[in-house]
């Protein structure tokens, strides 16, 4: 790609790293599904790859496109988001280190660092990111990472990734933020000050609930070789296929993000008049306590909505009789789903200080006609 022009976001996430293969012209990366390279003579590389744990052509293509979207050094592709949040992790900590986690991470995040990390000997402590005063204070001279995960799943919390920045810089620590549910068509972390940018591309990346895979994308170089080496000494690597369903689900982000939020705004506007929704979270609504933050920080407030009804009863049967949102885990689909955090999602997070409200629903909206998306909430809530 021609470095002297300046492409955009649409662009990038099409061509970034893709071009036209050398041998044959295939306007897309072929998947390479091969394990071994000929050498020709020891060492005579023909295109750098040797063993495709360490570098395979399809995930190069998508960790190129992947650093270039997010706007950072280096990007690199794992079997899974909590895979990447592993070699993170490792790269980062050691025994006696210390991380600030949201305390409303996303439940597999909070299960990683208290039932992994923690029991390897790193300390860390939830906290309300939306109070930066509470988040200063948290930190500890061990402190190596600040978490950041914003909008939060499943409520929706905001966080303001520039002045978190600010206090990871004085800590001396990274800041590493879950960029999973505003993708980086709306939301570039990198470029608000963050070090680091984590992704379930299970999720809007991949964008059509047929893969799983994980990424981290590094705002400099040195970061991402350290990212690197873990990345194959430990092996949680993408598949070329996976990898090949991730580059295929990129390149429509921009317009399927599009209609996520505004099919989203349609179920909000629904959702706010319904006289048995009791509170509907969206940071896209004006009395949203993170309402300036992401809207200053954000493209467009994303295609997740989460709403609490009367009783958990009422959560319940609301998410068991809608007839096209599907009753499903995950997120980030172009087929819109429900659930019930409490008893699905989260459940994991009963007792701790993850736990999420009984009566809350969770709706990731898809991109289907929003017409008939109302039609189907507006039967299911009545
Ligand atoms: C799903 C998810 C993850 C974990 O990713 P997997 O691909 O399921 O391992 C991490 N963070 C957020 C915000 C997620 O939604």
């Amino acid at each position: 790609m021609d470095n002297e022009v300046q492409r955009g976001f649409e662009t990038l996430a099409i061509h970034a790293g893709q071009e036209p293969d050398p041998a044959t012209g295939a306007v897309v990366p072929p998947i390479y599904q091969v394990s071994t390279y000929k050498q020709d003579g020891i060492g005579g590389l023909r295109g750098g790859y040797e063993y495709s744990r360490s570098a395979n052509p399809t995930r190069t293509a998508l960790e190129v496109c992947l650093a270039e979207t997010e706007g950072g050094a280096r990007g690199l592709a794992f079997a899974s988001g909590l895979a990447a949040e592993d070699a993170l992790l490792r790269t980062v900590c050691r025994p006696g280190s210390h991380v600030i986690v949201p305390n409303d991470a996303y439940g597999g995040t909070y299960r990683l660092f208290a039932k992994v990390a923690q029991p390897w000997g790193v300390e860390f402590d939830p906290v309300p990111l939306g109070d930066i005063a509470a988040v200063r204070a948290a930190v500890r001279p061990e402190t190596k990472i600040i978490w950041v995960e914003t909008p939060t799943n499943p409520l929706l919390g905001v966080a303001d990734i520039a002045a978190l920045a600010a206090v990871a810089r004085d800590a001396g620590a990274l800041l590493a933020v879950d960029n999973t549910f505003a993708s980086p068509y709306l939301q570039r972390p990198l470029e608000l000050g963050a070090d680091v940018v984590v992704h379930s591309t299970t999720k809007y990346i991949g964008g059509h609930s047929d893969v799983v895979g994980g990424a981290l994308i590094a705002a400099d170089a040195d970061l991402g070789e350290r990212l690197a080496f873990h990345q194959n000494a430990m092996g949680a690597v993408a598949g070329p296929f996976d990898a090949w369903l991730t580059l295929r689900g990129i390149k429509t982000l921009g317009v399927r993000m599009d209609r996520h939020c505004a099919n989203a705004e349609r179920v909000v506007d629904l959702l706010t008049r319904h006289p048995s929704v009791r509170q509907v979270l969206y940071p896209g609504l004006p009395d949203h306590p993170g309402h300036e933050i992401a809207a200053k920080q954000m493209k467009a407030f994303g295609g997740m909505v989460s709403f609490r009804m009367e009783s958990e009863e009422a959560a319940v049967r609301v998410c068991e009789r809608t007839k096209l949102f599907t009753l499903g885990e995950s997120l980030g689909g172009v087929e819109s789903l429900i659930e019930h955090p409490g008893r699905m999602t989260h459940a994991s997070a009963a007792g701790s200080p993850l736990e999420v409200p009984a009566d809350l629903v969770r709706l990731s909206v898809g991109i289907e006609d929003a017409a008939d998306l109302l039609r189907d909430l507006e039967q299911a809530l009545t």
